[in-house]
This record gives structure tokens, C-alpha cells and sequence, in this order.
């Protein structure tokens, strides 16, 4: 028996929404932009925004993010793109090269910003040299894509930053950091975060839709994107167990994840005081760039791996 699509009837290739509907690839498409523009509409992600700069990794989501914003908004919200080669070897080059094509192909304008180039370090050398950066690779990688970020969106003129991350990644953080104690890491993490001193806004389009919803959409655009997983990404320990629980409860279709973080986002959030954010309200003696010291934890970073003097890009 083929399935067919319960809108069109034509043949099935996925199935989406609450009631776990057969579609075709057409109206999967069509569900899916429908999603992604609902979130948009519920955070009021673009309000005042009339440039936007869409931070492409290659991977999946962040290719699908480009592809849909591009699909509902070309001609309202003007994108610019940004990818960054952060100099994991064998895989930042063809993460730039999947991103490069997909810009390409949507005629959209991009920047690509080399860290060894411009910063004299990569993210292998801050693995090989953790202990004297003194900081987890991954939050090293978090801290140099927010701060990029963040400079580009400055110099290109850009109200705010999209980033391609899904349900299954806000889950996860907001659950570990609620689990952890990280009040302060846990309200950044709501779909729209606002301008704060020279921090550009940062949106996140994607915010209710999963992984495996953002993969099924790029497949049948059709778009060139990179699978592999980053070498650097822990295979074991809290986050990869935490994220399998989460995965288990989404296949007994309970939408687990999607109650918990806009629950978290609409009830939680809101009712923590602030009584001072601390970053964004100082500025980095050395790069100028908002800080909560004098010195910001990019530049920090980045005086630990170059300025050591038996070290530098090797
Ligand atoms: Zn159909
Ligand atoms: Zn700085």
C-alpha cells in the first residue's frame, strides 16, 4: 500500500505535526515554513529588524534556517550571511564549503571569517591547550561564535543574529542549566534575546521545531549541507545521555520537549530577577567589544593561545 499525503493525496514522504499527519513533500514544506513563521509571529523574533545576519555552520539546521527565512521573508528582511572557520581539521573546510554553496545559491551576500587568519588561533589549537586556556573546548567554540557573531552583525549594520538552533538543543541547555544551577546561562536561552550596550539581539527561528524536522526539510529542499558530527563534540557524559532521555520521550510523541521549553520561556523566565546583566554593560579594554571585566573572554582566550611564547597556530 503507498501512503499518501492526507492533504493532496499524493505520496507520502514524512510525517509531521501532533497527529503525526502523512505528507507529501510539498505540503511537508508547507507545514514546515508554517512553523517556523508561528514561532517568529509568537516572539515577535524580527520585530525592528530590516537586516538580518544568518550565522551558517553548513550542518543541517543552520542550512535549514537559511533556506526558510529566505523562502518567507526575501524582500521584507534583508540577510547577510556569516560563516566562520574555526580551523577543526577535516571538518571546518567543507562545513565553509556546504555554507558557501548554499549562499551562492540563494544569491545571498556572505562573509566568511578565517579565526586563524584573523585571530592567529584555531579551536584544535584551544583543544590541544585546554589546560592553559583553562576552559572546555565547547565553550571555547560558544564563546568565539558569539563574539564573531556579534563584531560582523556590528560591522555589517545587521538588528539582529540568527542562529540555527532547534528544540532539541534549547531543551537540552535549558534543562542542564536549570539542572546545574546556571540561572544566568538559563535566560539567555529564550528565542529572542534583546540589545543589550553594543550586543546585538540574537533570534532563533527555529526554536520549536526538532532536529529531525529540520533534517526532513533540507533533504527534500534538496539543499547541500554537512552530516558529519564535530570531532570535538563530547560522545559521552551528561549532555549526550540527558539528550537521548529527551529523545526517547519525543518518540512516544508526547511533545515533551516543546512543553518543557516554552514553559520554561513564558512562565519561568520572566519571574527571575536581573538585578544586573553583567555582560554587555562593560567594555573590553583591548577589543572594545562588550565585556563584564576589562577584558572580554574572547580576548582572553585569545592572549592565552597566542601570546604564550612557545605557542601559536602550529
Ligand atoms: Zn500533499
Ligand atoms: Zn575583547
Amino acid at each position: 500500500m503507498r501512503l499518501r499525503c492526507r492533504i493532496c493525496g499524493e505520496r507520502a514522504v514524512a510525517r509531521a505535526g501532533p497527529g503525526r499527519r502523512y505528507l507529501c513533500a510539498r505540503h511537508y514544506l508547507e507545514h514546515f515554513e508554517r512553523r517556523v513563521a508561528k514561532t517568529v509571529e509568537k516572539y515577535r523574533l524580527l520585530r525592528g529588524v530590516r537586516r538580518l545576519l544568518v550565522a551558517v555552520s553548513g550542518g543541517k539546521d543552520s542550512v535549514a534556517l537559511l533556506h526558510v527565512l529566505h523562502r518567507l521573508y526575501r524582500g521584507r528582511v534583508e540577510l547577510v550571511g556569516l560563516t566562520i572557520d574555526l580551523g577543526i581539521e577535516g571538518y571546518s573546510t567543507p562545513q565553509v564549503e556546504f555554507a558557501r554553496r548554499n549562499f551562492e545559491a540563494l544569491g545571498i551576500d556572505y562573509r566568511v571569517v578565517g579565526l586563524a587568519e584573523e585571530y592567529g588561533f584555531t579551536i584544535d589549537l584551544a583543544s590541544r591547550r585546554r589546560r592553559l586556556v583553562r576552559r572546555p573546548t565547547c565553550s571555547v567554540c560558544g564563546i568565539v561564535k558569539r563574539y564573531v557573531m556579534n563584531r560582523i552583525a556590528i560591522e555589517v549594520g545587521a538588528d539582529a543574529i540568527a542562529t540555527g538552533h532547534n528544540l532539541d538543543d534549547l531543551s537540552l541547555f535549558t534543562l542542564m542549566s536549570i539542572a546545574q544551577g546556571r540561572i544566568d546561562d538559563l535566560v539567555k536561552l529564550v528565542p529572542r534575546t534583546e540589545k543589550m550596550g553594543a550586543l546585538v539581539p540574537r533570534i532563533r527561528p527555529l526554536a520549536l521545531v526538532s532536529g529531525k524536522e529540520t533534517l526532513t526539510y533540507v533533504v527534500l529542499l534538496g539543499a547541500p549541507f554537512h552530516h558529519e558530527n564535530c570531532p570535538h563534540a563530547p560522545s559521552d557524559g551528561l549532555r549526550p545521555e540527558l539528550s537521548a532521555m529527551l529523545e526517547r520521550l519525543e518518540d512516544r510523541n508526547l511533545e515533551f520537549r516543546k512543553m518543557m521549553y516554552t514553559n520554561i520561556v513564558s512562565n519561568l523566565i520572566p519571574r527571575i530577577s536581573r538585578p544586573d546583566d553583567k555582560a554587555g554593560t562593560g567594555t573590553c579594554t583591548i577589543c572594545g567589544m562588550p565585556a563584564s571585566g576589562k577584558i572580554c573572554s574572547f580576548c582572553r582566550i585569545r592572549m592565552r593561545l597566542t601570546e604564550h611564547p612557545k605557542i601559536g597556530v602550529e
